[in-house]
Formats: structure tokens, C-alpha cells, sequence
């Protein structure tokens, strides 16, 4: 169990008060559903930064006219196997949602699709979207950027320059899919907002400090905050540091020219008039069936998994994982034992959701 205060909420009563709110500022039942599930799937998939926390956050942006419900994603250039769609600052997880349906179909009429996506509000975890064509039998590739959100500093720097840029890739081999999905810097964003709400603490060198000394503490991205309530990331003096030093920064730069320059959303950066952040994904899908080495390929490469997670593990105990499969045990526990949240976030949801006459479960 964590070592901070937490309260235990079941997955499917956070997810009915999730999707109260949502209704409560005006989505519809589908997409409010949508939000919801994608929430709650994050922190039941270990990814408590891309989960429920951002809730507060999202009614406020919504409020202040940055995220618009009823949005679908516009077809800007439909070029058969490629797509451009802008998503029209709609609510991210049910634009993104409908923007990855839409290469899927692509993708299984002619074997492989490009989708440029631009203008999603906050689409949260990444690795969702590469479930989703998995559970279509596709392999997909997600590179992603946040535009007007700059938060991590570039290797050798100390000012920011990047978003937390994340990027995902699923495989679907039967009986073991693999799914690789993280941010190009060392810590998402939504991880110094947990650590700054009493959640896990941060790595000590997550952060650095504008005179390049490296730094754990949440002070260093959003300087002064409220024990309850908003965090704002433009406030602090320092940045997130890139993952793998010259090798994260520049797959950090890749994102933001691919999914910013590429999709005409933006690059990361100061915020624009709209005053909120977008993201931009540049996706592809290959369906293993339409190439002809569908049975080449679930044969190698479960040979292959096989092989890699044979190699001896530093501790006994703890046996080499493959990307994804942290997620599904911790999917596998959260439903059974309910999710732990921070009692300073279950506080900020609680009174989202009171203020907008949403029933809270007893906890
Ligand atoms: P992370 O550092 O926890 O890394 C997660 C990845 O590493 C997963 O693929 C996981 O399966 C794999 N992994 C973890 N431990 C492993 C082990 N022991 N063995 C093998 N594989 C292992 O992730 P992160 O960088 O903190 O990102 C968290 C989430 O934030 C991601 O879901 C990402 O998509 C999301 N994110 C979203 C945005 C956005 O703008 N929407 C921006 C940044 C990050």
C-alpha cells in the first residue's frame, strides 16, 4: 500500500461520479461516458496522473471556453489511406476516441493508415488508443505533442522548450499484446501534480531547478500552491528534465515536429489566445493480416517475447515484464481491491462534483 493518506473508491462507483459531471456541464451520455471510462481506465492501469486527478482541471478549461462538448473530429484532407482531422478543442478522450476509430476503418481497407490529428483537448493516456487498434488486430504507432503546454527542458538546457511529448506503440500478438506507451520526459506532468497532491513522490532528479541543479519537489514546476485546488505549471522557475538525456530529448523533438509542425496543431510553447493545451497525434496503423506475415509474425514474435522475458532477472523475484504487462496487474488488482486515491484528490473531485449537484459514493 502507498505510505500517503488515501481514501479506497470501486472502479465503478468513481466512474458513475465521473460521468455525472461530465453530464452536469452539458456532454452528451456517450461522450460523457467516454471521458469517464478512459479516466478511470488510467488509474486502474497504474496511470493515476492521466486519471480522475485531471477532473477539476478539465471543468475549469470547459468553463473558461477552451474544451467544448459535442465536438467530432472535421476531415480536413482525406486522402484514402490518410487522413488529416482537426478535433476541434473538443474533449480529448471522446475526439481522440473517434479520431482512432477512424484510422482503424482505414487501416482495414487498405492494409495500413496515416492519421494527423490536431486540435484534441487533453487526450490523456496514450496507450488507450493503442488498446484500441489492438483490439482490432493492428499494430499502431502514436507520437504526440502538447501545444501551448511547455514544460520539460531539452537536454543540455535548463528553460523548457518541449511538452511531455508521450509516445505509444501496440502490438497485437494473441494472447500477449505488447504496448508500449510513455512520456519523453522523465516524469509525465500528471506525476509532479500527484506527487504535489500527497501522492508517490517524485525521483530526485525528475526536475531541474533554473540554475541546473536537479530537483524532486512539485515547488519546481507549479512555485507556490494550495494543499487543495489548482496547480498551475506556468508558475514555478524550473522545468521537467527529458528522459535518456540526448536520446528522450530528441524523440521529445521528433514528437513535437511530427504531431505539432506536421498536423498544423502546434508545436509546444507559450500559450496562444486560447489559452489552452491541445494535443496533436500523428498516428499509424499496419494491419498484420492485409502484409501477408500474419502467421510469420504472431510466431516470431511470441517466440521472441518468450525468449526476452527468459533472461535472467537481476532479482529472483522479480521476473523481466514486458510493456503493458505492468498495467494489467495493476487493472487486475485495482478492480478487485478499488483504487487508492490521495485523500487531498478524492477532496478536490468530492467538491467538483457537489458543486455541480453530482452524488458523491460513500467512501
Ligand atoms: P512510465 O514511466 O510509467 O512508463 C510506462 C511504460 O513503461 C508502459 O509501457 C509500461 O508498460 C512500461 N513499463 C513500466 N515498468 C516496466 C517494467 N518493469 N518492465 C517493462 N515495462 C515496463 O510512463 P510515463 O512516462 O510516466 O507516462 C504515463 C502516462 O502519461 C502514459 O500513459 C502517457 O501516455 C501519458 N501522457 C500523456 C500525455 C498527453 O498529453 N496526453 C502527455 C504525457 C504523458
Amino acid at each position: 500500500m502507498p505510505d500517503y493518506n488515501t481514501v479506497n473508491v470501486p472502479a465503478p462507483a468513481l466512474e458513475d461520479m465521473i460521468r455525472g459531471i461530465f453530464l452536469a456541464i452539458g456532454c452528451a451520455g456517450e461522450e460523457a461516458g467516454d471521458i469517464a471510462s478512459h479516466l478511470v481506465g488510467s488509474n486502474l492501469a497504474g496511470h493515476d496522473s492521466h486519471g480522475v486527478v485531471r477532473v477539476p482541471r478539465y471543468v475549469d478549461w470547459h468553463k473558461a471556453g477552451y474544451l467544448h462538448a459535442g465536438r467530432k473530429p472535421e476531415v480536413v484532407t482525406d486522402g484514402g489511406a490518410f487522413l488529416l482531422l482537426d478535433a476541434q478543442f473538443g474533449f480529448g478522450h471522446a475526439v481522440t476516441k473517434q479520431g482512432v476509430a477512424m484510422g482503424i476503418a482505414r487501416a482495414k481497407q487498405h492494409g495500413a493508415a496515416v492519421v494527423a490529428l490536431r486540435n484534441s483537448g487533453h487526450c490523456g493516456r496514450i496507450g488507450t488508443y493503442a488498446e484500441q487498434a489492438l483490439a482490432e488486430d493492428l499494430i499502431s504507432i502514436h507520437f504526440v505533442n502538447v501545444a501551448g503546454s511547455f514544460l520539460v527542458a531539452p537536454y543540455g538546457g535548463v528553460d523548457r522548450r518541449f511538452s511531455t511529448a508521450p509516445i505509444a506503440i501496440g502490438v497485437p500478438l494473441e494472447g500477449r499484446p505488447v504496448v508500449l506507451d510513455f512520456a519523453t520526459s522523465l516524469v509525465a506532468e500528471g506525476k509532479v501534480l500527484v506527487a504535489s497532491n500527497g501522492g508517490k513522490p517524485l525521483p530526485p532528479d525528475a526536475l531541474i531547478e533554473p540554475d541546473g541543479r536537479f530537483s524532486g519537489d512539485p515547488h519546481t514546476l507549479y512555485g507556490d500552491y494550495p494543499q487543495v485546488g489548482a496547480r498551475i505549471p506556468g508558475n514555478g522557475p524550473g522545468a521537467i528534465r527529458a528522459f535518456g538525456d540526448h536520446k528522450g530529448s530528441g524523440l521529445a523533438l521528433m514528437c513535437e515536429l511530427l504531431a505539432g509542425a506536421f498536423t498544423g496543431g502546434g508545436t509546444s510553447g507559450p500559450r496562444d489566445q486560447r489559452g489552452c493545451i491541445a494535443n496533436g497525434l500523428l498516428s499509424i496503423y499496419l494491419s498484420p493480416a492485409h502484409f501477408g506475415t500474419e502467421a510469420e509474425f504472431q510466431r516470431m514474435g511470441r517466440e521472441y517475447l518468450e525468449w526476452v522475458t527468459g533472461s535472467r532477472p537481476i532479482d529472483p523475484a522479480s521476473p523481466v515484464m514486458l510493456p503493458g504487462e505492468p498495467e494489467k496487474r495493476s487493472r487486475e488488482k485495482r478492480l478487485r481491491e478499488g483504487l487508492p486515491l490521495p485523500a487531498d484528490i478524492w477532496e478536490d473531485l468530492r467538491r467538483t462534483a457537489t458543486s455541480l449537484g453530482v452524488a458523491v459514493p460513500a467512501v
